[in-house]
């Protein structure tokens, strides 16, 4: 059988395992939007064999195998986990990944260790995953590897698969040249090296493509053009596919029944006037603290909206045993307390702050309750809490204040664009949201859902290996 397969690498695998009592495993398929879209790839059959299960590389721990199996699969996906120890493990992706590259790519080049021993590590992990990847791979086999845990893999799939058709997508952003040469020259060129292993290298905006040819061209002294790249031998594209979501699952959250059953018990703790909401995992590039000195500012300089208006404001836990989260989870709490301590009374809270995940429902109801959805990062990738909150609202009401830092503000042209770091801005902004007529909701919503409607998760996907078919072809025409 030399069927085509779809090989699929991440760092997390599409499952979550747990155990009954009994000991029975229980797998449960994530229904996260990238999961479904590489799933109806498979359904439609268009880019390899039909109804085929999809092959999933990620990390694991050993404990998800039972005796004698290496890999695990439900009727969709046949996961490959690839075990890496703990300590090896930590160094790699609490090290390299969240102590290195994601701060130096979100522009914070202070918050950036420059550890030795942690990009050992990475390379390590990296070479684990490809001597694994490259024991099964076969030719014919498209393999997509996802973000920046795996820039190496791509290089080093490359090596022993000279024909292969490899993809790699950036996730986040892709810093400056200025800022990227901060890093080590060799860890530079390697990181480099490994992400045109690809035959097509995705990011989520222009700019961010751009960046990265540009450090191609200073590093590794390939020519570039405005998408391609010529290496000896090759021919590497680089392109710009904003990652989106299922438009359709959220358009229904509004009428779900459970929503709705959540909505108004969240109605009845929620009785001011306006509601103003914002979700986001844990992390300084969110801009957390900058959106409370904004809505302080806005309490200080607009009384009148005292008792009227409340922030609820949701922190996903993340990343908590780093340092620099812990103690910024503290900041932000202290920040709350001095805002509602200030400007609270008995019967008003302006903040109220949950540091906790929620529910599918819960998220719905929020997003459908919200009078402004207020998300304000320094810097973020895409941001798909900001396009989830304007799928969500059928009703056509509610505005969406953005920050120009979020790759999604390209897209989002109903928004209410901000500089986060600007609190004038941002207390106008909120005053500008609060006080919109419901005409001007209706057609700034309808905007941006006219965009994500048609450029949606499903079409995400399809438009990038629609793209990796025709690199291989021009690859083809080129030697
Ligand atoms: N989300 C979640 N758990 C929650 C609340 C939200 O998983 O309790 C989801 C949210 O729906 C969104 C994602 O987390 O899909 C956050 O994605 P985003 O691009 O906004 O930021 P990231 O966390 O990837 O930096």
């Amino acid at each position: 059988n030399d069927e085509k397969r779809l090989i699929i690498v991440a760092y997390r695998i599409p499952f979550k395992v747990t155990f009954k009592e009994s000991g029975e495993r229980v797998l449960q398929q994530n229904s996260g939007g990238l999961v479904s879209a590489i799933l109806s790839l498979a359904e439609k059959g268009d880019v390899f064999g039909k109804n085929q299960k999809i092959h999933w590389f990620g990390y694991s721990t050993p404990d998800i195998l039972q005796e004698g199996e290496t890999q695990v699969e439900n009727e969709n996906f046949i996961v490959h986990p690839v075990l890496i120890e703990d300590a090896l493990n930590d160094a790699y992706y609490e090290g390299f990944c969240n102590s290195t590259i994601w701060p130096i790519s979100h522009y914070y080049p202070y918050l950036t260790s420059f550890n030795e021993e942690d990009y050992e590590a990475y390379v390590k992990a990296n070479k684990i995953f490809a001597d694994q990847i490259n024991a099964f791979i076969r030719p014919g086999d498209m393999v997509w590897i996802q973000d920046y845990q795996l820039m190496l893999l791509p290089g080093m799939l490359r090596s022993e698969n000279p024909d292969a058709s490899i993809g790699y997508f950036h996730h986040i952003p892709f810093a400056t040249f200025e800022i990227f040469r901060l890093l080590p020259k060799q860890w530079q060129t390697e990181l480099l090296k490994g992400m045109i292993g690809a035959d097509l290298v995705g990011f989520h905006t222009n700019d961010y493509s751009q960046y990265f040819l540009r450090s191609v061209q200073r590093v590794l002294g390939y020519d570039t053009t405005a998408r391609d790249i010529s290496i000896p031998n090759r021919i590497v594209r680089v392109d710009t596919f904003p990652i989106s979501i299922d438009y359709n699952k959220f358009q229904e959250l509004y009428n779900d029944p459970g929503v709705i059953e959540k909505r108004k018990e969240f109605l009845k703790d929620l009785s001011a006037e306006k509601n103003i909401f914002s979700v986001d995992r844990l992390d300084y590039s969110k801009g957390l603290i900058h959106r409370l000195n904004g809505f302080e500012y806005f309490l200080d300089q607009y009384p009148q909206w005292h008792t009227r208006v409340v922030l609820t404001m949701i922190v996903v836990p993340s990343r908590e045993t780093i340092l620099k989260y812990a103690e910024m989870k503290h900041e932000l709490e202290e920040a709350v307390g001095r805002i509602n301590g200030k400007y609270g009374t008995l019967g008003w809270r302006p903040v109220i702050y949950l540091y906790r995940s929620l529910s599918f429902e819960e998220l719905g109801a929020l997003y459908t309750l919200a009078d402004v959805a207020l998300i304000t990062p320094i810097r973020d990738g895409m941001n798909l809490v900001a396009k989830e909150f304007v799928a969500t609202r059928t009703d056509k009401k509610g505005v969406l204040i953005l920050s120009e830092m979020a790759g999604a503000s390209l897209e989002l042209n109903g928004a209410i664009l901000i500089n986060p770091t600007d609190k004038r801005t941002l207390a106008a902004a909120i005053i500008q949201a609060l006080t919109m007529d419901e005409q001007e909701q209706t057609q700034r919503m309808q905007m941006m859902q006219d965009r994500i409607r048609v450029y949606d998760i499903f079409k995400w996907t399809e438009d990038y290996m629609d793209q990796l078919d025709i690199i291989k072809l021009k690859q083809m025409e080129f030697e």
